[in-house]
């Protein structure tokens, strides 16, 4: 067993000494079998809430009501979830309740598919009532019970099916396969913020292409946001050469990179896209497609992490592109943050005997730039220099 899970074990030993069964489960238990990297070790247990609440020192409601508490223990924390079935599925969305149950087989027949609904006990033996070792084996994603029923049940599985056939480079058992291009259209209920963190998987999984040409040969971009009738712009991205690991950024730089919408902002919006996000990868968009060479305020504008972004966004659609030497021309600036200037607002409005506005604001700005591009020294004599006389002159 991995020392992942080792570390883990006292946490089921405590569930089990208090008489409750206690098991590791879903995504950690697939990828053990699978020898990748387990990230985090998620816990199913026969204890109620309020139960595993009572075994544990420190513990964090974090989805209670569908039985989930996370427990920590040193500072490691796992999420330890009770036995469920899941209530009515209202419009092929998350259903609208839980019941928690006390049989482990009954949880696993609620998972999504037969690889993700293995539970491992504490002597690392494994609880397989749907073959999930086997499909494993056979590298198949494969629904647990009836396909379009799970289908249905929801949607997001759908999403879910492609974005682990890219991450795991499998393939889709035939009868998913067949109910994944039926009920494809069914995606088209599911929340935008569920769509997006699959689609993130997606993109930074390996086996993206293969995931691209089941999207655009089952029609799904149609119910992706802004993305109805873009199958063009979807093989363009399965052709862009992607780094070994892309980062979020570089995902959503990519997809706006094959789409080319008409707003960018607009567009990022109905992937409801944190405003950060939606900025960075704006700014990133709009300094590759106009095509010119960096100048030293644009570097100062674009921090390590923007350039890191922009040179992989143009290796991405082959257009030239130079890391080390943009990363290096940037170390070289004369400043690195506004904070590094040799002077600031107060210093201006004491010199102008003004109150602060717009002007200041604008004034800054344009020392900054000079600074930075080299045209005036960081220093606060030369920078009084320059707007006793140099300023009145330009
Ligand atoms: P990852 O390694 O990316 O976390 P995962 O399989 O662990 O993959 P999670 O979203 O963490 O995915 O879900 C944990 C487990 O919960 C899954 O392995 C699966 O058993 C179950 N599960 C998650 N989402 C669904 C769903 N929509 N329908 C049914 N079961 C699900
Ligand atoms: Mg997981």
């Amino acid at each position: 067993m991995d020392l992942i899970f080792k570390k883990a074990l006292p946490v089921l030993e405590t569930l089990e000494q208090a008489g409750y069964e206690a098991y590791f489960v879903g995504g950690a238990v697939r990828d053990y079998l699978l020898k990748r990297d387990v990230n985090d070790v998620d816990i199913a247990t026969s204890a109620f809430p309020e139960e595993v609440k009572q075994l544990f020192r420190k513990t964090y409601d974090t989805g209670i009501e569908h039985g989930t508490v996370t427990v920590r223990l040193g500072d490691e924390l796992y999420e330890v979830t009770t036995f469920r079935t899941e209530g009515k599925y209202v419009d092929f969305r998350r259903p609208s309740e839980v019941k928690f149950v006390r049989s482990l087989e009954e949880d696993l027949l609620r998972r999504d598919f037969t690889m993700n609904a293995i539970a491992m006990d504490k002597s690392g033996k494994l609880h397989d009532p749907f073959s999930g070792e086997l499909a494993i084996l056979r590298r198949e994603i494969k629904a647990v019970g009836e396909p379009e029923h799970r289908f249905r049940e929801d949607a997001l599985r759908i999403m879910r099916a492609v974005r682990f056939l890219s991450q795991l480079e499998f393939t889709l058992e035939e009868k998913t396969r067949q109910a994944l291009k039926k009920e494809v259209s069914l995606l088209a209920h599911t929340a935008v913020e569920r769509i997006r963190v699959e689609w993130v998987k997606l993109v930074q999984g390996k086996g993206r292409v293969c995931a691209f040409k089941l999207i655009i040969e089952t029609c799904m971009e149609r119910y992706l946001p802004g993305l109805l009738d873009k199958k063009e712009a979807l093989a363009k991205l399965a052709s862009f050469k992607f780094p070994e690991k892309p980062s979020e950024d570089l995902v959503w730089l990519s997809l706006v990179l094959a789409v080319h919408p008409d707003s960018v902002r607009a567009f990022l919006r109905a992937w409801k896209l944190s405003n950060q996000q939606t900025k960075r990868t704006e700014q990133a968009y709009a300094l590759i497609q106009e095509e010119k060479p960096w100048t030293n305020y644009k570097l100062y504008q674009a921090q390590i992490e923007g350039i890191r972004l922009v040179e992989s966004g143009k290796a991405l659609i082959g257009q030239e592109n130079d890391l080390q030497v943009a990363l290096a021309n940037y170390e070289a600036l004369p400043i690195h943050a506004r904070s590094e200037m040799a002077i600031d607002g107060r210093f201006l409005m004491a010199f102008y005997e003004k109150t602060g506005g717009p002007w200041l604001s604008e004034l800054l700005i344009e020392i900054e730039q000079k600074i930075v591009s080299g045209e005036l020294q960081n220093q606060e004599e030369a920078i009084r220099r320059w707007l006793l006389d140099g300023k009145s002159e330009s």
